[in-house]
């Protein structure tokens, strides 16, 4: 299975097609899948707070644009459910607001 190179991951970010990164062979079918087996497909952040939840998502902790190097990191990744993205990305466009720095939408 090929492994995309940090340059080429770095390339796709420029041209605004970091979902690229979601589309990979690598991505679907090796580091998403042991994301989830990883948390059990359930949502980490419910976890911690003593609730089970399906996970729907697999997020980067260090965003992918920033850390375009920790795209493929498992210790980078969690599983997620929706509520809990939403809340993860509008608490970080919050806190990106008050420090007044500017903010593009992310795409998954
Ligand atoms: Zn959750
Ligand atoms: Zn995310």
């Amino acid at each position: 299975m090929r492994i995309p190179s940090a340059s080429e991951i770095n390339r796709w970010i420029a041209e605004g097609r970091e979902d690229k990164v979601y589309k990979q062979r690598y991505w679907t079918n090796l580091i998403r899948p042991t994301v989830m087996k990883r948390c059990n497909n359930e949502c980490s952040i419910c976890k911690s707070k003593g609730k089970h939840t399906k996970a729907n998502y697999v997020h980067h902790i260090k965003e992918l644009k920033q850390y375009p190097e920790n795209a493929y990191d498992l210790n980078n990744l969690i599983a997620v459910c929706w509520d809990c993205h939403e809340e993860i990305h509008e608490r970080f466009k919050y806190k990106l607001k008050k420090e007044n720095v500017e903010l593009n939408d992310e795409r998954w």
